[in-house]
C-alpha cells in the first residue's frame, strides 16, 4: 500500500518519452531519438579534468552538506558578475542537480495549501513538486500570448493562498524568453503580493540573437530578498549524469535548505563539485561554452529551414535553450485520420511509429496541443528526423491517410 502522496503525480513525461524510445530501439527500431533534455556532446574538459585530479587526489568523502566552500564562493563570484549584484557564499546551496534545488526551494517555503502560479506549458516536475511539497499549483494558460504569461492574468490568479511563482526562462518545453519588462512587472507583482519568485535558469546560457537573458533580480533588485534563483551545470557544461546544481537566495531559506539535504542527500557528488569548480577557476572563459552555443546556433538555423516546410504549424520562434516547440492546435482542429489522432500524444505515437522519431508530447507540459522536438540531438540525427516530420505532420490530413484509417 503505497502513500497518499504519490498519486498526487503521475511519472516523468519527459523520463516516459524516453523510455519510450528505448523501447523501440530495442525492439529493433530505428529510432531518431529527439526527446533528450540534454545536449549530446563530450562535457567540458576543463571540468572532466578536475574530477579526474579530485579522484586521484582521493576526494572521497562527505563535504559540507550544501557544497564545498570554494565551489560555493565560485558560484556566487559567478552571480555577482552576471547579475551586477554582490553574491556570498552563505546565499548558496549546492544541490544534486537544480531538480534537487527545485525541490528543496518548494520545501522550505511552501505550507500545505499554499498556491503557486505556474505558467502553462511548464517543466513536467514544476508542478509534481509543489504538490509534494504540500501546495497547490495554479496554471496560468500563456498559449495565446506567445507562450508567455500576460500580467493581468497573473493579477487575476493571484488570492491570500498565493505564496509563489515560477518563472522558468528560457522556458522548458517552448523556448520562448522572457524581456525585461516582463520580468520587472513580473517582480513588482510578487512585491506587491508578497510572495516568492522561483527563477529557474537552467537555460540562461542558451540564448539566441537578438534577444539576451536576463535574471529578474538584476532587472529589479528589490525583488531579491524574495527570490530563489535556481541554476544547473547540467546543460551549460553537457554533465546532465554529474548532477550538480544550486539554489541562491537569502541566507535564512539556504539555512533551511542545508537543514533538509542534511537529513535527505547531504552533499552532492564530491567528484562533480570538483570538476565543476575546476570549470570555474581555470575554464570558464575557455572556448567550451561558446562552442555548445555556437553548435546550438547552427542546429537551430538549419532545423528551423527545414520546419519552414510545416504547411500548418507555425515556425516555432526558439528564441532559448534547444527545444522546437510545435503547436499542433491547427492539425488537431483538423480532425487528422478521420479523427482517430485526438491530442499531442496520439500525434507523437505516429511520428515514432511511422517516421521512426521520438519527441516529447506537449501533455508533459500541460498542454495537449504541443509537441517538443529537442536540437541538443547530433546533426546528422536531428536534421533527417525534423525532415520526417515535417513529411508526416503534412501528410496527416492526406485523403490516403483518411482512407487507412476508415
Ligand atoms: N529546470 C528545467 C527547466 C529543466 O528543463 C531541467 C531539466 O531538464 C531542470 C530544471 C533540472 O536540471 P538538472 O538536470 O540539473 O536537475
Amino acid at each position: 500500500m503505497l502513500a497518499q502522496r504519490m498519486s498526487l503525480f503521475p511519472a516523468s513525461g519527459t523520463a516516459g518519452a524516453r523510455a519510450a524510445a528505448k523501447a523501440a530501439a530495442a525492439g529493433g527500431r530505428e529510432v531518431l531519438d529527439l526527446s533528450a533534455g540534454e545536449v549530446i556532446c563530450e562535457p567540458a574538459g576543463g571540468a572532466v579534468a578536475g574530477a579526474i585530479a579530485a579522484l586521484k587526489r582521493g576526494e572521497n568523502r562527505y563535504t559540507d552538506t550544501v557544497g564545498i566552500a570554494p565551489l560555493r564562493e565560485a558560484i556566487a563570484r559567478r552571480l555577482s558578475s552576471e547579475t551586477g549584484q554582490v553574491w556570498s557564499a552563505d546565499e548558496v546551496a549546492v544541490t544534486a542537480g537544480a531538480k534537487q534545488g527545485l525541490f528543496n526551494a518548494a520545501m522550505a517555503v511552501l505550507n500545505p495549501g499554499d498556491e503557486v502560479l505556474v505558467p502553462v506549458p511548464y517543466w513536467t516536475t514544476f508542478p509534481a513538486q509543489v504538490l509534494l511539497a504540500g501546495g497547490k499549483p495554479m496554471h496560468i494558460d500563456t498559449r495565446a500570448n506567445g507562450y508567455l504569461p500576460r500580467i493581468e492574468d497573473l493579477r487575476a490568479a493571484l488570492t491570500p493562498a498565493t505564496r509563489a511563482i515560477i518563472i522558468n526562462t528560457p522556458n522548458n518545453p517552448t523556448g520562448t524568453v522572457y524581456d525585461r519588462v516582463l520580468l520587472g512587472d513580473i517582480a513588482e507583482l510578487a512585491i506587491d503580493a508578497r510572495i516568492w519568485v522561483v527563477f529557474d535558469e537552467c537555460y540562461g546560457s542558451f540564448v539566441y540573437d537578438p534577444l539576451r537573458h536576463h535574471n529578474i533580480v538584476s532587472v529589479v533588485p528589490e525583488v531579491r530578498s524574495r527570490t530563489l534563483v535556481v541554476n544547473a551545470f547540467s546543460k551549460q557544461l553537457a554533465l546532465t549524469g554529474w548532477r550538480l546544481g544550486y539554489v541562491a537566495g537569502p541566507p535564512e531559506v539556504i539555512a533551511a535548505i542545508k537543514a533538509l539535504q542534511g537529513h535527505t542527500t547531504s552533499n552532492p557528488n564530491v567528484i562533480a563539485q570538483h570538476g565543476v569548480l575546476a570549470h570555474l577557476l581555470h575554464e570558464r572563459d575557455a572556448g567550451f561554452e561558446r562552442g555548445l552555443h555556437h553548435r546550438l546556433c547552427q542546429a537551430r538555423s538549419a532545423g528551423l529551414e527545414i520546419l519552414a516546410g510545416l504547411e500548418r504549424e507555425p515556425v516555432p520562434t526558439a528564441q532559448g535553450g534547444f527545444y522546437f516547440y510545435l503547436d499542433l492546435a491547427r492539425l488537431l482542429t483538423a480532425r487528422p485520420r478521420a479523427g482517430a489522432i485526438a491530442d499531442a500524444d496520439d500525434v507523437t505515437r505516429v511520428l515514432l511509429e511511422e517516421a521512426g522519431v521520438a519527441g516529447v508530447s506537449g501533455t508533459a507540459f500541460g498542454d495537449p496541443s504541443g509537441l517538443r522536438l529537442s536540437y541538443g540531438a547530433p546533426v546528422e540525427i536531428l536534421l533527417p528526423a525534423l525532415r520526417r516530420v515535417v513529411g508526416v505532420l503534412n501528410g496527416m490530413t492526406s485523403p490516403e491517410h483518411i482512407r487507412v484509417v476508415a
